[in-house]
């Protein structure tokens, strides 16, 4: 419920559990039941019954296939896609669950304050976390999105919101300056105690929430017992991953899995041109001082990953002196430099970027090889792949992390197809794409069409906690 510890750190589980139930076992079970056996050995102080109920209003009919996260072959990777929830990109996947999760944690709690939801989003975590927070008793939620950041769906999807316990801003910045906005006023003890007074308490839905971490950590085992399954591994054979990274949200719960006990042999992180990460694992300094790049992946546009803090920890030793000290190295100089000793522990990790023409590339050479239409952050991975075979030669079974749906980004990837595509307007593209690829227009797309436009707010960036505090009166 906390979000962030009060010094403004990332809280981590003490210990990292194991999954002792065999693969085989698990390659039995559905979504539901998959979930169920991770997250119960990660959040203990949960009952069974509790985390079963929260699992079973979380993945239901709001996903449009039964597999919940289907996996899908093309060319020579295996697509484990994550867009069947009520937004089409993966932030479902956890923000379906965070707020049942939420909302039981307050009850055990005994909390009597309204929990403020506090979200900065890069264009996908903001109408994820609407959508899962809308209209919940007990609830409000506040998106900060960059202004001229976000791809037009993710703008209207976000902006014709119509729960009435929701409030979106477009920011005049960058997400980074979204992100440090909302850090700022979590870690603000005034302010804290001036909302309290009123009857407020924030927490957070950004992937800085170990709650959202976790359900994440779900499908890499499901997606590993799926092709356990269907006969395309074998018991205990190690898999890659790419993973297209942004806050190193998703990457982590990969991390975190293997650590569990999936059997992984790289995880391998696609960045696009803000490259931050590449440059961070090829040289183990991370030196966010450098331009922001605006690129077809916004979602991904992103130079101070959060996440990246907990991972530190890890390889630190679970050294939280050391952590601050790089962690205050960031927030002042811009950069840190990690040990040699450390760097050594990062060996599962490959890093490789993709610019905007290798994404447009990707996009096109895979439809024409396979008729499968990508979405461009899926492309920065499959391009990063492509650079990570070229490089090791590594022949190892690979899952391609597919976090949206190509129909949220439509302008990108029907112009990366066909140049002549980028005359044509937004809706009439949608339609193109759908007679292209096959795959009906999703029912997120189809709404937001000749929806009214509920949120005008735009601010500065050094006005977001003004608005935030003339709106909880
Ligand atoms: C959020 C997002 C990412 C990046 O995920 P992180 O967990 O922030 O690394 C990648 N692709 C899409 C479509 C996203 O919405």
């Amino acid at each position: 419920m906390k979000g962030l510890s009060d010094e403004g750190g990332l809280f981590v589980p003490e210990t990292l559990p194991k999954i002792d139930i065999p693969l085989r076992e698990l390659s039995e079970m559905d979504y539901r039941e998959t979930a169920f056996c991770i997250m119960r050995s990660f959040l203990t102080d949960f009952t069974d019954d509790e985390l079963k109920d929260c699992i079973s209003k979380a993945y239901d009919e709001k996903f449009d296939t039964d597999g919940i996260a289907p996996l899908r072959k093309a060319g020579n990777a295996w697509y484990l896609e994550l867009f069947h929830g009520k937004t089409i990109a993966f932030k479902d996947m956890a923000l379906s669950i965070l707020p049942h999760l939420m909302i039981t944690a307050a009850k055990k709690n005994g909390e009597k304050n309204e929990i403020v939801i506090l979200t900065a989003t890069s264009g996908d975590t903001g109408k994820a976390a609407l959508a899962g927070f809308a209209d919940v008793p007990g609830t409000r939620i506040i998106v900060f999105y960059p202004k001229d950041g976000v791809s037009h769906v993710q703008k209207m999807q976000m902006v014709t919101e119509k729960g009435k316990n929701t409030l979106v801003i477009g920011v005049n910045g960058n997400f980074d300056d979204c992100q440090t906005g909302v850090k700022k006023m979590f870690s603000d003890m005034d302010l804290r105690s001036r909302i309290l007074e009123k009857g407020y308490r924030f927490s957070s839905a950004n992937s800085i929430n170990i709650g959202r971490l976790v359900p994440q950590i779900v499908y890499y085992f499901y997606a590993y017992c799926s092709l356990l399954k269907k006969g395309v591994i074998k018991d205990k054979e190690k898999i890659n991953f790419v993973v297209p990274t942004g806050n190193f949200g998703n990457i982590l719960a990969a991390y975190y899995a293997m650590n569990a006990g999936l059997p992984v042999n790289k995880l391998i992180c696609a960045s696009n041109e803000n490259k931050v990460l590449f440059d961070f694992f090829n040289t183990g300094s991370y030196d966010r001082n450098r331009e922001f790049i605006l690129t077809s992946s916004p979602s991904m546009d992103i130079l101070i990953s959060s996440n990246l803090e907990r991972l530190i920890y890890a390889v630190s030793g679970e050294d939280a002196v050391k952590n601050t000290a790089f962690m205050e190295s960031l927030r002042a100089e811009g950069e840190y430099r990690i040990t040699d000793d450390m760097k050594e522990k990062l060996n599962c990790f490959k890093a490789f970027y993709a610019s905007e023409r290798d994404t447009a590339d990707k996009i096109r050479n895979l439809y024409k090889a396979s008729g499968y239409v990508i979405d461009t952050h899926t492309a920065v991975a499959a391009s990063a792949y492509d650079s990570y075979l070229k490089e090791c030669g590594d022949m190892s079974v690979t899952v391609i992390v597919s976090t949206a749906s190509p129909y949220k980004f439509a302008g990108s990837v029907m112009s990366s197809i066909d140049g002549s595509y980028g005359e044509m307007e937004d809706f009439a593209l949608i339609d193109e794409l759908s007679r292209i690829s096959g795959v009906p227009v999703p029912k997120a797309v189809s709404e937001i069409k000749d929806a009214e436009i509920l949120h005008k707010t735009e601010c500065e960036k050094d006005k977001m906690m003004e608005l935030v505090e003339a709106y909880l009166t």
